[in-house]
């Protein structure tokens, strides 16, 4: 970094320095400041300390750059100059707000210090100059607060308590209603509070209150509910946060002032129409603090005619110049009204499918942009359940539909419950009176968020749909005692652990848990998708085990099955006995008498599942139990089995026994166990080719792929092939009809992909196994990693979890080196994943570029990996 570069960029004031795509050096709200002022639209002039100014901070043991100080302090003279005030005046003193801003929005994360600049005699400068004492008075209560909080580390909650008693005392419910003697009492206080914390005065140097509230925007990059909001977001430490310092404008000067946020069009749902809330006579979060409840946006229009005109105004210009949905925050200071930050809006799935389509269809956008605009992770949401309208529900209260979607769970009242009954698996809803950042793990592990306080905008309203997850906020109704872990809603008391019901498309709060049921699908999403078939080279099956799946997966798009796995049709209670049987048999003669019984049940189970997908590759996988998933270990099942089978529970439990592996993840599974037993494989290839030939002779088209597990070396392909080759012969030579049937194998050992060209001459086709390739590339048992896999992501060993999102150095070099040796072995291979990867867009984008043919997923995932195929193959177009 040079000495002498340049630090600090002005906005506003015809003085613009920068613009929207300085944002990596501005951050997101400088550089949209600027962009904004430079549209012309009225912006409070001010200007933006770089994140390079951060970085250096850190960089250098925090020490700001040498040359920022004059630096700021030129543009602090510019602005006074723009402002016609003074910073620290006597007369006319400009006051400041210094706001943080890091490339990519942190809602709430970060924090902000309004009404800076202000001691007493710039107080009573402020007073005489606006001939409006009690909003002086208010301005500064609120800025000791304030930069007592962030600059000086004190509990915001101190200063609550004094302002709360106040009211209390003087029996009223908002704090515009305190008089300005009450408000001289509180500054008092405050400061009184602030001498006992901190054990000095304070600051009453306005310079000094500048420099001390920058270092502390640089240094709330690094409190600890940043940095967990930074993980849970894959943020990089680097990247630093800008600095903003604005002069102020004022919406607690009265009834002709006010302050508010909006979106462009709906959050929730993407309709076109403006929404949003305000509050008169209020500053900076009292709109989303829910300190009084917010007015709708709407009701503006009768309140202050002409700046709605012009709020729509400058919102119709941003979304025009944006191009997208706008999230905007505003102030009205005596009429006049002035825009403090736009960005592009956080919205749920289903806005985002909607507002992308309705953006084409406006002529906004290309369709190729429209496709990038939905995030292709949180599709899934839109299948989220809702309440069954044929069920019987018992409504409490109706708060604001905040994110929608159903949940249904047990209440908690605190975070750190919800976070404890999740590890035990427990549904839970969270309950609060409002959330804060603090409550992000809670929230996180929550199945819905039900909160008192707050509006559409608040900040569990904002959270929860960028979680995808239902939320009821503002229930007015509601009062929740987090010490008690009680509360009560129009005279019911809900205890902890008591199920309700939330629905957070209509804001309703029930009682009890409720059936739910899946959505229809949107004709905005059809839409979308037709879209998405033109761009991906990527096809995309589906993992499914039963006909149900299947029928699923095709619904959603599915080009056929990636991956049946044939354990999974065992394990319904009376199959399982047969399954047991067979593989405890000492006798071949027991063995057999169990796979014939087994032989009619596969072969209708693969009849039903050809049936759903016809006309579409169906690839099933011959059996690949770890043992002990298979064997009885409770006495009284060992004790049914050994009558079946006529022998002693004794002697059985010894053979249990006997089967008992150390490592079964690495045991006698996959084809290791159809060369010992070649009995199961070919009882299951009968079934595959007989119910194909029946169908075939129907007239159904089927194209079976038979695919065998856990191949390490070509021999294992070559003779496990052979031997259903000749089953598989035989029984299309009875049958007398033609059917094409293919044999591949997973690749999901390091040993497999690195002689994949070997292994290629034997095989149709490769499916890359990653799971279970992850497990063996890692050396890592998936059962056992979770005592250590998230204590390495929080540690930063790990970015991400490699079963999650593939690995791409690592794990994903060999799915490279199978693909490239498996294709120059044979040139007609055809190349896929089955595993979770298959569902994962980060994934998908690498094995995009590894020009792979297909992708397989579970059902519910299949319209997320056709959208990431999609924004795969717009991204990395294909030379
Ligand atoms: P966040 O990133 O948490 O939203 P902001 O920097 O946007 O923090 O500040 C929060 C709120 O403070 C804004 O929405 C606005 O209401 C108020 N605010 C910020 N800057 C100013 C300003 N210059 N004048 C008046 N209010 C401001
Ligand atoms: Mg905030
Ligand atoms: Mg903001």
């Amino acid at each position: 970094m040079s000495p002498n570069s340049k630090y600090v960029y002005f906005f506003g004031a015809d003085q613009t320095e920068g613009k929207a795509e300085m944002r990596e050096l501005l951050g997101g709200k400088g550089a949209n400041l600027a962009e904004m002022a430079s549209l012309g639209i009225n912006v409070p002039p001010g200007f933006t300390i770089t994140t390079e100014a951060c970085n250096y901070y850190f960089k250098k043991d925090k020490t700001l750059p040498p040359s920022l100080w004059d630096e700021i302090i030129k543009n602090l003279k510019s602005l006074e100059k723009a402002m016609g005030k003074t910073f620290g005046g006597k007369k006319d003193p400009l006051l400041l707000s210094v706001r943080s801003g890091a490339r990519v929005s942190m809602p709430g994360m970060m924090d902000t210090v309004l009404n800076l600049g202000l001691n007493e005699d710039t107080m009573k400068a402020l007073a005489k100059k606006t001939s409006n004492n009690w909003f002086a008075h208010d301005c500064y209560r609120r800025f000791i607060a304030m930069f007592g909080n962030v600059v000086l580390g004190i509990d915001g909650e101190h200063f609550e308590t004094i302002l709360e008693r106040k009211k209390e005392k003087r029996k009223v419910e908002f704090d515009t209603e305190l008089l300005v003697d009450d408000l001289k009492g509180v500054i008092k206080d405050f400061k009184a509070l602030v001498k006992k914390k901190v054990g000095h005065a304070f600051p009453e140097d306005p310079v000094e209150q500048l420099r001390m509230a920058i270092e502390a925007v640089f240094n709330s990059w690094n409190i600890p509910r940043a940095i967990h909001y930074r993980r849970l977001n894959h943020i990089p430490e680097d990247w630093g946060t800008a600095v903003n310092v604005q002069s102020m404008v004022f919406g607690n000067m009265g009834p002709t002032s006010a302050t508010g946020v909006a979106f462009t069009r709906n959050p929730a749902t993407g309709e076109k129409k403006f929404y949003g809330e305000y509050m008169i006579n209020a500053q900076g979060e009292d709109v989303v603090a829910g300190i009084r409840t917010p007015q709708p946006i709407a009701k503006l229009k009768e309140d202050m005619p002409a700046s709605y005109d012009e709020l729509l105004e400058v919102y119709q210009t941003l979304e025009n110049h944006y191009k997208d949905m706008q999230d905007i925050e505003f102030t009205i200071e005596d009429n006049r009204l002035y825009m403090l930050q736009t960005r592009a809006g956080k919205r749920t799935a289903a806005a985002a499918i909607r507002i992308a389509v309705d953006m084409v269809n406006e002529g906004l956008i290309s369709k190729q942009e429209a496709l990038l605009r939905v995030p292709a992770e949180q599709v899934d949401q839109i299948f989220h359940p809702m309440i069954d309208p044929k069920s019987k529900v018992k409504v409490l209260g109706k708060g604001l539909g905040a994110s929608p979607g159903a949940a249904t769970g047990k209440v908690v009242f605190s975070p750190d419950a919800a976070a404890e009954l999740a590890r035990k698996k427990e549904r839970v809803i969270l309950v609060r009176t409002e959330t804060s950042p603090e409550d992000i793990h809670g929230m996180s592990v929550a199945q819905g968020i039900l909160t008192a306080k707050g509006g559409m905008t608040s900040h569990a309203a904002v959270v929860a749909r960028a979680m995808g997850k239902p939320c009821v906020s503002g229930l007015g109704e509601l009062s929740v005692d987090t010490r008690k872990k009680k509360a009560w809603l129009n005279g019911t008391e809900i205890k902890e652990l008591d199920a309700v019901t939330l629905d957070g498309a209509d804001g309703r709060v029930m009682l009890g848990s409720v059936k739910l049921v899946q959505p229809r699908i949107t004709g905005y999403f059809t839409q979308l998708m037709s879209w998405v078939d033109k761009v991906r080279n990527l096809s995309v099956r589906a993992n499914a085990d039963t006909p149900h799946d299947a029928l699923v997966a095709r619904e959603f798009g599915a080009q056929g099955i990636g991956l049946c796995r044939t354990e999974h049709m065992f394990f319904d209670e009376d199959r399982i006995l047969l399954v047991r049987k067979m593989i405890v048999a000492d006798k071949e003669k027991t063995r057999e008498e169990a796979l014939k019984k087994l032989l009619p049940i596969q072969r209708s189970d693969f009849t039903q599942i050809f049936k759903a997908m016809e006309g579409l590759p169906v690839t099933i996988r011959l059996l690949d139990p770890p043992l002990h998933e298979f064997l009885p270990a409770d006495p009284k099942e060992i004790k049914a089995l050994a009558k079946q089978m006529k022998v002693s529970p004794s002697a059985l439990t010894k053979k249990i026994h006997s089967l008992k592996e150390a490592n079964p993840m690495l045991g006698l599974r996959g084809c290791r166990l159809g060369l010992m037993f070649p009995e199961i494989y070919k009882m299951q290839v009968s079934a595959i080719i007989e119910a194909a030939c029946k169908l075939v002779k129907k007239g159904t088209k089927v194209y079976p792929e038979i695919m065998i597990p856990l191949v390490g070396h070509v021999e294992e392909l070559r003779q496990v092939r052979s031997q259903l080759d000749e089953v598989a012969q035989d029984i299309i030579k009875k049958a007398k009809v033609k059917l094409d049937y293919k044999v591949g194998t997973m690749i999901e050992l390091p040993r497999a992909a690195i002689t994949a060209d070997e292994i290629a001459a034997e095989a149709d086709f490769f499916s890359f196994g990653t799971n279970d390739l992850t497990q063996t590339t890692f050396g890592l048992s998936r059962d056992d990693s979770g005592m250590f896999l998230p204590e390495y992501i929080e540690m930063g060993v790990l970015d991400r979890d490699p079963f999650v999102s593939v690995d791409v150095s690592g794990v994903g070099e060999f799915v490279r080196i199978g693909a490239e040796k498996g294709r120059a072995a044979n040139k007609k291979i055809h190349l896929g994943i089955c595993g979770e990867h298959g569902g994962d867009p980060k994934s998908i984008e690498f094995f995009n570029s590894l020009k792979l043919d297909y992708v397989s997923c579970s059902p519910f995932r299949v319209p997320t990996a056709l959208l990431a195929a999609a924004q795969a193959a717009i991204k990395d177009p294909k030379p």
